[in-house]
């Protein structure tokens, strides 16, 4: 099979492969439809965050099963499936304690950064990290369950109420989930990005949506001290995060940054009540939550481009990836195909 693997200079390359079977008893072989192209990914790519060269990457995926092992009872060839890349052994001292996100055993077993992903033809998985789609969701919204989920998994921590003020930082895709989460639950919702095309795309994509009350802006427009609720999805903006944040404000870092550091005055954190939270990955019990309440959000507007495996370049040159510094985007999320349909 056709697959994106990562190489020791952190550029893709399309390799063949051979095709996962299954081996075990609750594996389940899927023909991957469409993999979303990930911040994350982005930021491995820049050599922001650490992956293993040689793996596959991609975690977002959705497809169709094709084959399952002999003890495999809930999925059969034939169903539609939204992968959960997070993956968690269930018998470490964390697990048992429901804290699923923490996991000890997840080096080898992080999907598309150290273990085989999604930018491929097929994927091997087991059985519970795959969750069957309501019948008639498109690939195209389901393929953002997973981002969806991340959302979920922070808005939570930050216990997100009717009343916050939010601003959120970055209009990426996962700056446009949580904004439109925040609306979704009554909050007032500022989304500040400095790239106009993504300011442009965002401003459509919550203009088409009735009754939606989200603001896009610049950054340079937000005031100091003017949101109960800032969430960085860079995740190398907590300064300025801290600064927008009003007194008693929570400040959610979200962005996954490895090279990025911020300095806080901890004064200003004591007298100013303000609480800094990291969720952490989410927690696996969400995803099935995700699921559910994508549903009800048009998700699909945020995919704005299609690109096939064999064009994956194309995806770069969207997301302003090029080696030695970024460039400016031309696309908000872009998923890669396989010819599996939407
Ligand atoms: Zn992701
Ligand atoms: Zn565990």
């Amino acid at each position: 099979m056709k697959a994106l693997v990562l190489q020791d200079d952190r550029s893709l390359r399309l390799t063949h492969r051979r095709r996962p079977e299954v081996t075990a008893p609750d594996d389940v072989v899927v023909r991957v439809a469409q993999t979303g192209f990930c911040g994350t990914d982005r930021g491995v790519l820049l050599g922001r965050f650490p992956a293993a060269p040689g793996v596959v990457m991609g975690h977002e995926a959705v497809g169709e099963v094709v084959e399952v092992g002999a003890g495999v009872t809930t999925l059969r060839p034939g169903d539609r499936v939204a992968a959960n890349p997070t993956l968690y052994c269930g018998l470490c001292s964390w697990c048992r304690r429901g804290a699923l996100n923490f996991c000890l055993h997840k080096a080898g077993n992080e999907i598309g950064i150290d273990r085989d992903g999604a930018f491929a033809e097929y994927l091997r998985l087991e059985e519970r990290f795959l969750h069957p789609l309501p019948s008639g969701m498109s690939y195209d919204r389901a393929v953002l369950v997973e981002p969806l989920a991340c959302v979920m998994n922070n808005l939570e921590a930050a216990r997100l109420r009717t009343a916050d003020e939010v601003v959120v930082l970055g209009g990426g895709p996962i700056g446009v989930l949580v904004a439109l989460l925040a609306d979704h639950a009554g909050a007032r919702a500022r989304l500040a990005e400095p790239d106009p095309y993504r300011r442009a795309a965002a401003q459509s994509y919550f203009a088409g949506i009735p009754g939606c009350a989200v603001t896009v802006t610049e950054p340079d427009r937000i005031a100091a001290r003017s949101a109960s609720l800032v969430v960085d999805t860079v995740g190398a903006l907590l300064d300025r995060a801290c600064d927008i944040a009003d007194n008693l404000g929570r400040v959610v870092v979200m962005g996954f940054h490895d090279k990025a550091t911020a300095i806080l005055r901890p004064l200003d954190v004591l007298q100013r009540g303000l609480t800094v939270i990291g969720a952490g990955d989410y927690n696996s019990l969400i995803f099935v939550r995700a699921v559910e309440l994508a549903r009800h959000l048009p998700l699909e507007g945020i995919v704005t481009h299609h690109v096939r495996l064999d064009d994956f370049t194309d995806a770069l040159d969207t997301l302003g990836i090029a080696p030695g510094a970024p460039r400016p985007y031309t696309g908000m999320k872009v998923v890669i195909t396989t010819g599996g349909g939407r």
